[in-house]
């Protein structure tokens, strides 16, 4: 099972060597920016009055399953307000000092960036609170009786934070960003249009048909999108082809077993696990990742967004039920079943 899931091609997580290189992928600009139309427009109209105002923008929250474009959102924000960004995340902030030191650093109007802003420890969250609403830090000097607490001021910045759910986050925390933003799964034309985008950076030939093809089976994820046509690329230089076309995005993307819906063996495998022995459902989260061994938070924030977007999920008081389009897609018959959604 661990193995599967290192070489799990419909990851969304940021995962092989080779997704380093994505930072060449990266749009620079919210012109750029595929789809997420309703985020780019209320950035735009935040983005504009900050600067017309000479005042850093707002903290700004960004919540979505992983893949998205988050990271890539915040450095848009940061070069449309021309400030340099910091990038870290929840897990690297071990301690309350780490935190001070990333924040007396900055310069003023930046961007600090924290991925996964939800498993900051809640004492590195104690700093951050003073710091986002009145640009300072407090520090704890000497110890037991004699120790007091000095106010230091901080320069003005923009905290970023990203998250796969906001409801993960303390409340105290969520309510000191000014800005909320949840990013959607894209369409499989917005992320066509993104294939083709990275495919003219990257020097790939690929024709609209091919695009759309990767585009379809890639979850409405950017980073899968972009680690499929790579995949396919080398499967087209395989097969003697210098163009992908509908042909080469078919053959590259059965071979790696990712069917016309994006679906692979692991959505496979829950969806089955849930139909041949839950009936179907309901049945809890919990039940699911035992007995497909993954772990709940994954199959939540991974798995489930997918499936429930094409209605093979769904999700009811009692628990996840698996819908009558699943079955059909599968190939399975429903007879036999408890209730069928
Ligand atoms: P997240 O931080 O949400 O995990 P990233 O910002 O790292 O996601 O995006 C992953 C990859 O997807 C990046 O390499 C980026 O090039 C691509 N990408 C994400 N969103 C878009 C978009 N709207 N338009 C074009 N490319 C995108």
């Amino acid at each position: 099972m661990e193995q599967e899931k290192d070489y799990r091609m419909v990851s969304p997580d940021f995962a092989s060597q080779e997704d380093e290189s994505e930072a060449s992928l990266r749009p620079k600009t919210l012109h750029d920016y595929i789809g997420q139309d309703k985020v780019k427009e209320n950035l735009r109209v935040y983005i504009d009055a900050a600067v017309a105002r000479g005042e850093p923008l707002d903290h700004v929250l960004l919540y979505g399953p992983p893949g998205l474009g988050k990271t890539t959102l915040a450095g848009i924000i940061a070069n449309s307000l021309g400030v340099q960004i910091r990038i870290t995340s929840g897990p690297a902030i071990e301690k309350p000092g780490d935190l001070a030191a990333l924040l007396t650093n900055l310069n003023d109007g930046d961007v600090l960036f924290i991925d996964e802003i939800h498993r900051l420890s809640r004492s590195v969250e104690e700093v951050l609170y003073p710091a986002m609403e009145d640009s300072a830090i407090d520090i704890i000097i000497g110890k037991g009786p004699a120790a007091r607490s000095i106010r230091l001021d901080l320069k003005r910045f923009t905290l970023v934070g990203a998250t796969t759910r906001a409801g993960q986050l303390s409340a105290p925390l969520r309510d000191r960003f000014g800005v909320l933003l949840r990013l959607e799964l894209y369409t499989p034309q917005q992320l066509a249009a993104i294939v083709g985008r990275s495919a003219k950076i990257l020097g790939i030939e690929i024709d609209p048909d091919g695009a759309l093809e990767v585009a379809s089976r890639s979850r409405g994820t950017p980073r899968i999108a972009n680690r499929l046509l790579r995949r396919t690329r080398d499967f087209a230089q395989v097969m003697g082809s210098d163009i992908i076309t509908e042909k080469e995005a078919r053959y590259a993307l059965d071979r790696m077993e990712i069917d016309e819906l994006g679906l692979d063996n692991i959505d496979r495998l829950l969806l089955t696990t849930m139909i041949e022995h839950y009936k179907g459902g309901p049945v809890g989260l919990e039940t699911i990742a035992a007995a497909i061994g993954e772990e709940a938070v994954t199959i939540e924030d991974v798995y489930e967004p997918y499936l429930m977007q094409i209605g093979f999920l769904g999700r009811t008081p009692r628990g996840r039920v698996v819908t009558r389009a699943a079955y059909s897609h599968l190939g399975i018959p429903v007879e036999g079943q408890q209730t069928i959604y």
